[in-house]
């Protein structure tokens, strides 16, 4: 068709319906059961028909429907309800939030971000736990704003082929169709930033989505502007090569602080969620020097104390690297805008001192290097993350390498099942989803009747069951399959037998067919007649992981040849609604992962707070979760390290929970009666979960730890032209120079050693030279504890080491005291580090040791 004009007509939304157009542009809906419910009234089947899109529900709705709802009661008493909530929680004034104070602004960037299915700006748990972290951001009132990228395809969509393979699509995201308007700057008009990306300028839009009172700005290039290969760069989430995928992180980093600020914020603090958004630092840098008139060293003292970063995952292929040659062009190009110097900025993805060999630029070193405050998402993981960066503070033992860790959690309102979330609205108190107190909420968990809790279970099950038979039924049909393939869909899973649910990502460390290593001995179970298994898998592999795809293949290989396809299906296309339906009705939830690889995990909390149970091995989340009461361990064997005979040995443990534990505890019960032991673990598995693996607990935890006091460093740096942080940058220059030549001495203890007992104090004396550092700029500290046999000192301890003497030109002396509390072999040291702690987490670490 020539000259075709396009337009769009809108439903015209009876005035007293007004409201229903305000709340499909804001995400809150989606963790609202109420408010999914005036969706849900409104046509049901045309709600499943347009996947739960409230904007795709309204446009299709028809006028005549609208009008008829328009003078109904019911549904105008229950819109109004949803409207008060949506007030109370969203239009609330400024002043009344609880965390509001003036201008402060916390801007968190993420290259993905999962709040409902419908909005497909996710891979996988990276994106659903920014997406669940900028709900409960808002529910907690947290002056925050969320950037990102607009995917106008966003992650590839799954069909599994006749054979089991898996196949990749990538369907458009219709953005009509999703809640998102234009962003405006103060004086209404519509922004656009852009960036040069070495030869080329690329343009974006930026568009805003509401998620209740947070705003995320999307960042959007398909635009005439731009070339097509600059166009490209927002099409798909992990798509393309290294160097799409730095164009990406480019953007979401430095225009999409560049658009923060056209907007007419100031972000405080930053949050750098995964290395992907760590270029972030360089567009602070830059904007802090251009507006505060200050120069490089004082802008970085800013940037870094008030910057957080969090790191997810342990695995090589989550922690993006870059080729030098590749960055360095990108660099060159941007230093007139930035301000900042290529050569220096390439040595921040480095370890410190490394030599010409390294050409791999870490964005997890930037990000690691430019943040005050760092962090994994598990104790373990802060552990494992510890340990593998501890190159970056060579001089640190690694138990004060400066990563912390906080655990990661599930936005509950939005994973609970409807009703589940109405038997806890029964008999825990009032606002339980906001832990008021968790130890009474614990407590009135007690109180939930057996047969309530079992029954929504269930109803839950079946739900499962059923939607799991529809979507086989689809999945075969577009396979062409025959009748008959079609009618045994009836027979597949049975809403009575123990359901094991795995589901996630299907990369290798995840091991999805573990059980497969003994295919005779799961039929087995699979075929059981009184105490029937059944699995349900779903996942998707990346699209270049090959290995990945051939797990899935095996799955569907192994059903096929086992006669046992009722009992073990595969679910395509994974996704929120996918994890929804599985979390909710699920008994068991199975995670097999190679530990320590699995840096959190979340989905086993979805499952928890719905009264499923995990079996996993103790890695991430579950290795601080796990209790015998709440769940099963899996034992893992990391100290193997010939992969095959691991997988086997831990394989054979997993079955012999299943065959002797699980199976037996879910089936010990007589006819009609329930399986008592198996709600107890319930009632303790909604205990461990729901609050300590809530995003509201986790969100709250970053507010305390890193926000909270990173807001308050920003004003203090900044307050009186950034007086402070003029004073600190140069506090910085004169460690770099003074701290090369200061020179401890070695230990000497005044008192007899040959016979110490518990309980005497030795006296430990040192001569330090500190080159014209004023003593008070330095800490001199004992670092003592019990050695292992190489006599390194294990579980340190550090003692305040005092001047007794000035020796003049430089030279003091120092002296403390350690009391011997017990009795072993001990070792003592001594050392120096700026004085205070305010420069702990710096990379390089200013440590200077005896020697
Ligand atoms: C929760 C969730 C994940 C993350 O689950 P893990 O346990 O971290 O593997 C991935 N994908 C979807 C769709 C989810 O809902």
């Amino acid at each position: 068709m020539r000259n075709i004009r396009l337009f769009n007509v809108l439903p015209k939304i009876p005035q007293k319906l007004q409201f229903l157009e305000t709340l499909a542009d804001n995400v809150w809906w989606c963790w609202n059961k109420e408010a999914i419910a005036l969706f849900r009234y409104i046509d049901l089947d045309l709600w499943k028909d347009c996947k739960s899109n409230p904007k795709i529900l309204l446009k299709r709705a028809g006028q005549k429907r609208l009008e008829e709802l328009s003078e109904d009661p019911t549904f105008l008493k229950q819109l109004e309800e949803v409207r008060e909530k949506f007030q109370a929680e969203v239009e609330k004034p400024e002043k009344e939030k609880k965390n509001s104070s003036g201008n402060n602004c916390i801007a968190y960037f993420s290259l993905e971000h999962g709040l409902h299915e419908s909005i497909r700006l996710y891979s996988g748990g990276l994106g659903i736990l920014a997406g669940d972290h900028l709900k409960s951001a808002s529910e907690l009132e947290l002056p925050m704003v969320g950037v990102g990228l607009l995917y106008r395809q966003g992650y590839f969509r799954q069909t599994i082929d006749k054979e089991g393979w898996q196949n990749e699509h990538y369907p458009d995201n219709n953005i009509e169709h999703m809640p998102l308007s234009r962003a405006r700057d103060a004086d209404g008009g519509e922004i656009m930033v852009s960036l040069r990306l070495a030869d080329q300028v690329v343009h974006a839009i930026v568009w805003q989505m509401k998620v209740g009172n947070v705003k995320l700005y999307l960042l959007d290039t398909e635009i005439p502007e731009n070339s097509p290969d600059m166009r490209s760069i927002t099409w798909r989430l992990y798509g393309g090569d290294k160097k799409m995928r730095l164009h990406q992180e480019l953007l979401l980093g430095i225009a999409g602080h560049q658009a923060l600020v056209k907007l007419g914020y100031e972000p405080k603090v930053c949050h750098i969620n995964e290395g992907h958004a760590a270029f972030i630092s360089l567009a602070r840098i830059s904007h802090l020097i251009e507006t505060k008139d200050i120069d490089y060293n004082t802008a970085i003292q800013i940037a870094w104390r008030t910057n957080i970063f969090t790191t997810h995952t342990p695995v090589p292929a989550g922690n993006e690297v870059f080729d030098i040659d590749l960055l360095r062009p990108y660099l060159e190009a941007l230093q007139e805008d930035l301000h900042l110097d290529p050569a220096r900025i390439l040595r921040w993805g480095l370890p410190p001192d490394s030599g010409e060999d390294i050409r791999e630029f870490s964005m997890t070193i930037l990000g690691l290097r430019m943040a005050n405050y760092s962090n994994g998402v598990s104790k373990l993981h802060g552990q494992v993350a510890r340990n593998m960066w501890a190159h970056l503070w060579p001089d640190k033992p690694k138990d004060e390498v400066p990563i912390k860790h906080v655990t990661n959690g599930v936005h509950v309102r939005s994973w609970v099942s409807r009703r589940n979330q109405e038997l806890y609205d029964r008999y825990l108190s009032p606002g339980w989803e906001h832990f008021i107190d968790n130890e009474t909420i614990c407590s009135e968990i007690d109180r939930i009747p057996d047969t309530l809790l079992w029954q929504v279970h269930q109803m839950e099950k079946a739900d499962l069951v059923h939607s799991t038979r529809s979507a086989i039924t689809k999945q075969l049909s577009n396979l062409n399959a025959t009748e008959k393939e079609k009618r045994s869909v009836h027979n597949c899973l049975d809403p009575y037998a123990l359901t094991i649910g795995f589901a996630r990502r299907f990369a290798t460390y995840k091991r999805a067919t573990l059980l497969l290593s003994d295919k005779e001995r799961l039929a087995n179970l699979l075929k059981s007649e009184d105490k029937p298994v059944q699995f349900i898998f779903a996942g998707k592999a990346h699209p270049a992981d090959e290995k990945g795809k051939s797990f899935i293949h095996e799955i569907i290989q192994f059903a096929k040849e086992y006669g046992v396809s009722h009992r073990v299906v595969f679910l395509e296309d994974y996704d929120i609604r996918i994890a929804r339906t599985m979390v909710h009705g699920v008994d068991v939830w199975l995670n097999n992962p190679e530990r320590p690889k699995e840096a959190s995990g979340t989905s086993g909390m979805k499952v928890a707070i719905n009264g499923g149970i995990n079996c996993s091995i103790l890695d991430g989340w579950w290795a601080e979760a796990y209790c015998p009461e709440c769940g099963w361990a899996i034992p893992s064997r990391d100290d193997v390290y010939d992969e095959q005979y691991r997988n086997v040995i831990e394989a054979q443990a997993l079955f012999n929970i299943l065959e002797n534990e699980i199976i037996p505890c879910y089936y010990s019960r007589k006819t009609g009666e329930m399986p008592a032991e198996w709600i107890a673990k319930i009632k303790e598995s909604l205990k461990m979960a729901l609050y300590n693996f809530s995003s509201n607990r986790m969100v709250y935890e970053y507010k305390n730890h890193f926000y909270a006091p990173a807001l308050e460093a920003y004003d203090k740096l900044t307050a009186s032209k950034c007086k402070y942080a003029k004073e600190l940058a140069q506090v910085k220059q004169t460690y770099y120079e003074k701290l090369g030549n200061v020179n401890i001495g070695i230990p000497q203890i005044i008192e007899d050693i040959s016979h110490v007992y518990v309980n005497d104090k030795i006296t430990v004396r040192l001569e330090v030279y500190l080159d014209g550092l004023d003593p008070e700029q330095v800490d001199v500290e004992l670092y003592y504890g019990p050695v292992d046999p190489t006599n390194q000192v294990i579980s340190s301890n550090t003692a305040k080491m005092n001047i007794i003497e000035d020796k003049s030109k430089g030279n003091y002396l120092y002296e403390a005291q350690v009391d011997c509390q017990m009795a072993g072999r001990f070792g003592v040291t001594a050392r120096l580090t700026p004085a205070g702690n305010i420069w702990d987490n710096h990379i390089p670490n200013f440590v200077v040791w005896s020697d």
